[in-house]
C-alpha cells in the first residue's frame, strides 16, 4: 500500500537541529512577551525578505484583524471572495461589511477594473489576496486607493518570498499580513507578520498585539494578545536555514507538472510562477468543461489512489452562511470567481514531494 499524498505537509527540519534552542529558552525562561528569539527573528526575517519592519504574530488571521485595527479601517471594505475565509472573517470581526468584487480569471486575484463601481461613501479600505502568491495588480490597485482615499491592506498569506522587479512584494500596501501556518510555504507550526511602512506603525501594531500596553502601567488601546512565542520564533530562525533549499525543491516539482500537464486537453494552468513571480506555493489546476470528467470526479479519482487535492478557493467565500445574503456575494456580481470555485483542484505540492510521485499523480490526472 502506498503512502497517502497530502496537498501540502510541512517542512521539518532534523529535530537534532532544534534541541539547542529548545535548550536556550529552558536556560534563560524566557517563554514569551518579545523574546530574544522574537527579536533575532524579526530582524532576520527583515534581512531575509528584504523589508524594513515588521511585527510578529501568533497567527496570520489575528494580523489580518490588528492590521484593520492599525490603519482604523470602517464601514465597509472591499475585498476578493475568492480566498480563504479568514481574509473575510477578519473584516466582520472588526464589524466592517466586506463588500466583494469579481477576480481577474489570468491571476484570480482581485480585479482592479471593477473596484470602483463597488466604492461607496462608507468604503474606507481596500483588502486584497496575492493568491497563490501570484501578485495583485498593486499598481492599479494603489491608484484607485489615492483617488478614493483609501488604505490597501495585503493579505499575503500565499506570497511569502514573492519578489517584483523592485523588491519584496510584501513592500505594497499600507500593510501586508503573511502567515506562517503549517501548511503555508514558510512556516512556524502557527505564526505569521504584519509588514509595516516604518518605524512607527511598527509600534503601533506592537502595541495592539500586546493588549495596548505601551509600557508596564499605562494601555492605551483595546489591544488583544496576538504575540508569538519564542518556540515559534525559535522555529522560525532555524527554518529561515532551509527555505532557499526548500523553495527550490518546490520549483523542481512545479516544472515537473507543468512539463508533464501542459497541452492535457481540458485541463488549464496559470502561468508559470517565473512570469508572474511566484512562489510555487500552490500548484492550482482549473478542470474546464472539456475535460472527460468533472472536477469533483477528477477530485475523487485521486483520493480513490491516495492523492488527496484540495478544491481551494471551493466554496467561495461569498457563498458561506454569513456572506451569502450580501448584495455584493450574488453569483452574477461574481461570475469568475464562481466558474474558478467551480474548476480548480491544487494538487499536492510541497518540498519532500518525488518526481516519481509527480508522475503518479499526473498520470492519475491524464488517465481520467
Ligand atoms: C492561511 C491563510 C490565512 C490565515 O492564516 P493563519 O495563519 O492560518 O491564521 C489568511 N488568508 C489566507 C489567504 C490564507 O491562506
Amino acid at each position: 500500500m502506498t503512502q497517502p499524498i497530502y496537498v501540502a505537509q510541512p517542512d521539518l527540519p532534523p529535530l537534532e537541529e532544534f534541541l539547542p534552542y529548545l535548550r536556550e529558552i529552558w536556560g534563560n525562561k524566557i517563554l514569551t512577551n518579545g523574546g530574544p528569539f522574537h527579536q533575532q527573528f524579526e530582524q532576520a526575517l527583515c534581512d531575509h525578505l528584504g523589508v524594513k519592519h515588521l511585527s510578529l504574530c501568533s497567527n496570520g488571521t489575528l494580523g489580518l484583524v490588528t492590521a484593520l485595527q492599525a490603519l482604523g479601517v470602517t464601514g465597509e471594505v472591499i475585498t476578493t471572495p475568492y480566498s480563504f475565509v479568514a481574509s473575510a472573517h477578519s473584516l466582520l470581526w472588526n464589524r466592517i461589511e466586506p463588500v466583494f468584487v469579481d477576480i481577474d480569471p489570468a491571476t484570480l486575484t482581485l480585479d482592479p477594473s471593477k473596484i470602483e463601481a463597488a466604492i461607496t461613501p462608507r468604503t474606507s479600505a481596500i483588502l486584497a489576496v496575492h493568491c497563490y502568491g501570484y501578485r495583485c495588480d498593486v499598481d492599479a490597485i494603489r491608484a484607485i486607493a489615492d483617488k478614493h482615499g483609501l488604505k490597501v491592506i495585503y493579505d499575503a498569506a500565499h506570497a511569502f518570498g514573492v519578489r517584483d522587479a523592485g523588491g519584496s512584494v510584501l513592500r505594497h500596501g499600507d500593510l501586508s499580513v503573511v502567515s506562517f501556518h503549517a501548511t503555508k510555504v514558510f512556516h512556524t507550526f502557527e505564526g505569521g507578520a504584519i509588514v509595516c511602512p516604518n518605524a512607527e506603525t511598527k509600534r503601533h501594531v506592537d502595541h495592539l498585539k500586546n493588549f495596548g500596553f505601551v509600557d508596564e502601567t499605562t494601555v492605551v488601546e483595546a489591544g488583544i494578545n496576538g504575540k508569538m512565542s519564542e518556540v515559534n520564533a525559535a522555529f522560525g530562525l532555524l527554518q529561515l536555514q532551509h527555505i532557499r533549499a526548500s523553495l527550490a525543491r518546490r520549483r523542481h516539482v512545479d516544472a515537473a507538472y507543468r512539463e508533464a500537464l501542459e497541452g492535457t486537453p481540458g485541463i488549464r494552468l496559470l502561468k508559470s510562477a517565473d512570469e508572474l513571480e511566484a512562489n510555487h506555493s500552490y500548484f492550482p489546476i482549473l478542470v474546464e468543461e472539456n475535460f472527460s470528467i468533472s472536477r469533483d470526479a477528477l477530485y475523487e479519482k485521486l483520493r480513490s489512489h491516495g492523492v488527496f487535492s484540495r478544491r481551494y478557493f471551493y466554496p467561495l467565500i461569498a457563498n458561506f452562511p454569513m456572506y451569502r445574503h450580501m448584495a455584493s456575494a450574488q453569483a452574477e456580481n461574481l461570475p469568475q470567481a464562481n466558474a474558478a470555485a467551480n474548476k480548480v483542484l491544487c494538487l499536492p505540492i510541497y518540498s519532500a514531494l518525488s518526481l516519481a510521485d509527480v508522475t503518479r499523480i499526473v498520470n492519475i490526472v491524464r488517465g481520467a
